[in-house]
């Protein structure tokens, strides 16, 4: 596959990084189940010595979710936050970092109670205002870390912008891209120096892997987390490589369903809005989101993610919640996101439960607040779940 012109990405999904297997011609690359590799004698190996190191089953994967991102360099993990945790050891004690206010729950933690620890300081600003990094922006800065569209929020946060800020401050962006994919938005093109994945999500998109992927075309920050990736060792196996780039062959199909599912599903809830059970929904492809104008700019679809906020009735805003997470049959309750099935949970008692409630509260994470991953079946059978859901709430 080495052609000068830049193919699509429906193309790459299922070409970048696949060359036939070479001794055999297996047009799908091998599952190289092997921790170690025959030498003819000391040194004497053909590029292949350990397999934390290097495997070709992962070395195709990471060739090709560096061509969906259009860098030009992968570097695969064993998780999201094993991506998350190796960028941030590119760090040291008594660095600081500026990151968006509403992030995933577990980076947070990592910041929090893992990076602290060692001595990293952290400054959280308001994603919606790019001037905000700016501002935060202090002498021991190092990196900035962005999230957009936020989870649970949907909060946008101007790429171009805050990497435009990073750029003047010759500081290193990167983009939690998990939320959008590589099919919906590109935030290396928008300026950003790396891009992050749970590949648990969109992109493997199955619901059978955790795997995470760092993307960046600056070649000193790509050998320094090579070296960590070796070094730390927070690798996945092949199996999980193999999967994750079968999944990945129909993500631009996927990711099309994705949007046109959420936008139908978005304009249904909204338009239960006043009828005394939902109070707001927040989706980037509804005119309604106040960054309506940003998302039709910087995303290429609105995605799967949908949050929406159950309002006091009778009962509390809490028991309502509960009790249409509990009514639903064909949707289910879980956490995780970005899968073929329809997921629906409670950010305050599920995926956010570890962020301190006063903090919770004042981000806005209610307890009315609900969070749909929607997926891939009919649009008509996911609404007929939840109609009948919302219909058990009180
Ligand atoms: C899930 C997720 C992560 C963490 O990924 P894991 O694969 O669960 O470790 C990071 N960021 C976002 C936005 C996520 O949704």
């Amino acid at each position: 596959m080495t052609t000068n012109q830049k193919q699509h990405i429906e193309t790459l999904a299922i070409h970048a990084g696949q060359p036939a297997e070479p001794v055999t011609g297996a047009i799908t690359p091998p599952v190289f189940m092997t921790s170690t590799y025959v030498q003819d004698g000391p040194g004497g190996h053909k590029g292949y010595e350990y397999s934390r190191t290097h495997n070709p089953t992962r070395q195709a994967l990471e060739a090709n979710l560096a061509a969906l991102e259009g860098g030009d360099f992968g570097v695969a993990f064993a998780s999201g936050c094993a991506a998350t945790t190796t960028i941030l050891h590119t760090l040291s004690a008594g660095d600081h970092v500026v990151a968006g206010d509403d992030l995933y729950g577990g980076t947070y933690r990592i910041f929090e109670r893992v990076m602290k620890q060692l001595g990293l300081t952290v400054t959280y600003v308001d994603p919606m205002r790019p001037a905000a990094f700016g501002e935060a922006i202090r002498a021991n800065t190092k990196l900035v870390w962005v999230e957009t569209p936020t989870n649970p929020l949907l909060k946008l946060c101007d790429i171009a912008q805050v990497a435009d800020i990073c750029k003047g401050a010759k500081l290193p962006l990167v983009v939690d891209n998990t939320f959008m994919s590589p099919a919906l938005q590109s935030p290396l093109a928008l300026g950003a120096t790396a891009v992050v994945h749970s590949t648990t999500k969109y992109v493997n998109g199955h619901a059978d892997v955790v795997g995470g992927v760092v993307v960046t075309s600056d070649p000193q920050l790509h050998e320094r987390l090579r070296f960590l990736q070796n070094a730390i060792g927070a690798v996945p196996g092949p199996m999980d490589c193999f999967l994750v780039m079968r999944g990945v062959k129909t993500l631009p199909l996927r990711m099309e369903r994705h949007c046109q599912n959420g936008l139908a599903m978005a304009k249904w809830l909204e338009a239960q809005v006043g009828r005394g059970l939902i109070e707001r929904v927040i989706y980037p492809g509804l005119p309604s989101h106040p960054q309506h104008e940003l998302a039709t700019r910087q995303m290429k679809g609105p995605g799967g993610m949908i949050s929406f906020v159950v309002a006091s009735g009778r009962l509390p805003a809490l028991t309502r919640s509960v009790n249409i997470l509990r009514a639903v049959k064909l949707i289910a309750c879980a956490e995780s996101l970005g899968g073929v099935e329809s997921l629906i949970e409670h950010p305050a008692s599920m995926t956010h439960a570890s962020i301190p409630v006063a903090q919770r509260e004042a981000l806005g994470i209610s307890d009315g607040l609900i969070r749909l991953s929607v997926g891939i079946e009919h649009i008509d059978d996911l609404i007929a779940d939840l109609a009948q859901a919302f219909a058990t709430a009180d």
